[in-house]
């Protein structure tokens, strides 16, 4: 998913960095995770604009996994794990080339719609919106006050999932519940993957060779977790996931749209606990729920066997994403584009075909053979004939976080 070349370890990193001045160009991102810690450090010399250029030079990344078991206790053992592996490449945390360090945050709330230098007070703001994720904002608070200590005088950016989603008009953002609940409990469509969201549709309509303010997308991003959005000229209009991730396509392990009164028959008729719903419509639905598995990868192995539980859960995660194809189509009027993003969308040739074959009559027309062939960087799979490009875009949401974070301590006086 990543078209852009790693500058070999240890070697020569200054020089591979292709800034030889030695200003402080480079942004380390962090994605802490519940029990991994992902990194990667980014140089951003050719300018923050480097979003849709792809000029972002990958210095190095790592993954420190199975936080909590074994050697490593916690993140902040985690962090200086991470730390150690890139001062071993000569890429230490104390270089003076460093400008930021960019934090993946997955919830911002309302508040926060922009990405946001970490002060005392927007780390308490972060932590009250934890009960809105609770599985993830913990541990990205954890590695914002982890990073802090290992240098206190850098400047640490948090980067939202929810932020590209802001823009979402009210009637779109809120549920058709009691609005005074609604607003005592912060219920509203968030929507979350809006670093990809973001990063895709600029560089779709890169693609198309037009301004993102003059083109509408539809962005399909299918990793393990799934959502689509509606962006109309650049401004999202419309997203899949709502208060939580657990709304909208069929993902790995969640259910996504499902009949809310499930909950409460599973609760009455089955007498699970609120907690064991929740495991089971967030860790064991979605295509692993339907057939056993949740790697599209193996449910293509399986149904290519003439399993019928591959098939079926191929044909619900389809039906799904044709049925939001449509909708969005509806939400936008004109759709100039649908990109195919993340693990599934950037790799399973069926996926795509499925979703949108037999669309002629929205104008999309998505081209076998083009879609079919393997290939690294984004590209134009449909028809000559279709009046809708579709397009497979590689995300690069640490990019676009570095993008961010960089652009933002570049605005920021001394
Ligand atoms: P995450 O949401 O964890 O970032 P990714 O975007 O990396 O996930 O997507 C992971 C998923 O992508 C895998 O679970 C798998 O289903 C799917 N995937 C990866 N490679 C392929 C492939 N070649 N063909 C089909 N699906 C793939």
């Amino acid at each position: 998913m990543n078209d852009r070349t790693e500058a070999s370890s240890a070697a020569a990193p200054e020089a591979a960095s292709g800034n030889a001045s030695g200003a402080a160009t480079r942004v380390l991102v962090l994605n802490s995770g519940s029990s991994s810690v992902k990194y990667q450090l980014l140089d951003m010399a050719g300018g923050a604009g480097t979003v849709t250029g792809g000029r972002g030079a990958l210095l190095a990344s790592g993954l420190v996994e199975r936080i909590g078991e074994g050697p490593v206790a916690d993140h902040a053992a985690a962090l200086r794990q991470a730390a150690g592996e890139l001062a071993d490449r000569g890429l230490g945390l104390d270089s003076p080339r460093l400008a930021a360090v960019g934090h993946r945050v997955v919830h911002g709330g309302t508040r926060f719609t922009e990405p946001t230098l970490v002060t005392d007070e927007v780390l308490a703001e972060i932590e009250k919106l934890v009960p809105l994720a609770p599985l993830h904002n913990p541990a990205n608070i954890t590695g914002i006050r982890v990073a802090r200590e290992l240098r206190p005088d850098l400047p640490q950016v948090a980067v939202f999932d929810t932020a590209f989603h802001a823009t979402i008009p009210e009637h779109a953002a809120r549920y058709a519940i009691d609005t005074a609940t609604a607003d005592a409990y912060g219920i509203r469509r968030y929507g979350f993957h809006g670093t990809s969201h973001s990063y895709v549709s600029r560089a779709t309509a890169a693609l198309l060779g037009r301004d993102p303010d003059q083109v509408n997308t539809i962005v399909l991003h299918l990793g393990n977790g799934a959502s689509a959005s509606a962006v109309r000229g650049g401004v999202c209009v419309e997203t899949s996931m709502g208060l939580t991730p657990l709304e909208g396509l069929v993902m790995g392990t969640r259910s996504g749209d499902l009949d809310p009164a499930v909950i409460f028959h599973l609760v009455r008729e089955a007498g699970m606990p609120a907690e064991e719903v929740d495991t089971l419509l967030n860790k064991r639905s979605g295509l692993l729920g339907l057939c056993g598995d949740n790697d599209m990868r193996e449910i293509g192995r399986r149904m290519a066997e003439g399993d019928d539980a591959a098939r079926l859960a191929f044909e619900v995660y389809v039906h799904r994403l044709r049925k939001y194809v449509g909708a969005y189509t509806a939400v936008l009027g004109r759709v100039d584009a649908v990109a195919f993003t993340a693990g599934v969308g950037e790799n399973s040739v069926a996926v795509r075909q499925a979703a949108l074959s037999g669309l002629t009559a929205l104008g999309i027309e998505i081209d076998p053979v083009r879609n079919a062939l393997r290939g690294g960087g984004a590209r134009l799979v449909s028809a000559d004939s279709s009046r809708v490009a579709v397009a497979v875009v590689p995300t690069d949401e640490e990019l676009e976080i570095a993008a961010q974070a960089y652009e933002l301590v570049g605005a920021v006086p001394g």
